[in-house]
């Protein structure tokens, strides 16, 4: 039970208990999700199909990414212009992107 992040590399699972959220593509948002398909190193002309069953878990996202909401840390929501780090980005523990 349960997915796991698509993003490479990531075994964060999305179940029951887990300090991560899950985030659907913006499959809406052609050129939002571009700038997520080359983040996740995927080719540009992923089908549709695919992009809507793709997650990608907060890991991957900074604090400010995120529309502030205390007390709340799972119920988070994004905002509209976040993308995900790409590839060779990781958050450190303070939530910033560390080039690794
Ligand atoms: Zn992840």
């Amino acid at each position: 039970m349960g997915r796991t992040c698509d993003y490479p590399g990531c075994s964060n699972k999305d179940v029951p208990g887990s300090c991560h959220g899950f985030h659907r593509f913006p499959v809406t948002d052609v050129a939002l999700r571009e700038l997520w398909l080359v983040a996740l190193g995927f080719k540009l002309d992923t089908k549709l199909a695919k992009m809507k069953k793709l997650r990608v878990c907060s890991a991957h996202f900074s604090e400010e990414d995120y529309v502030s909401c205390p007390g709340h840390r799972k119920k988070r929501d994004l905002k509209r212009s976040a993308v995900p780090a790409p590839q060779f980005c990781k958050m450190n523990v303070q939530g910033n992107m560390i080039v690794v």
